[in-house]
């Protein structure tokens, strides 16, 4: 996991290299909520069958480039769903109080997934 200035969003997950990026500047809140997806991202890797991880990465290509299809972006928001979920089952293990500012992160992912990307520079 790496904390970089200017990633364009507040997280990453690279499925390839495994890697998290993390916009270091968040705030404290931000910053835990973006963490916590992230790995639920990379813990998800181990319930999604190999030969729909291409299908995936493919819908947030298509996603990223504001070229993605009705059923890519339902793909893509079905995954962002499962990883917010898996987040909050990690800081349960974590012990980790999770609390209104988790679900406004939540709130506010899913909503920058669903608008689509007009960003060409996200
Ligand atoms: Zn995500």
């Amino acid at each position: 996991m790496t904390w970089k200035p200017d990633i364009g969003c507040d997280g990453l997950y690279d499925p390839i290299s495994h890697q998290v990026e993390i916009d270091n500047e968040l705030d404290n809140d931000e910053e835990i909520a973006t963490i916590l997806h992230e790995l639920g991202h990379a813990m998800d890797e181990y319930r999604v069958e190999r030969l729909d991880q291409p299908r995936r990465m493919k819908a947030y290509t298509a996603w990223y480039d504001g070229k993605d299809t009705k059923l890519q972006r339902k793909l893509v928001i079905e995954e962002e769903i499962i990883a917010w979920k898996i987040g909050r089952l990690i800081a349960k293990q974590l012990k980790i109080p999770l609390g209104k500012w988790y679900d406004y992160n939540q709130k506010a992912g899913l909503a920058v997934y669903r608008a689509g990307n007009k960003n060409e520079n996200y």
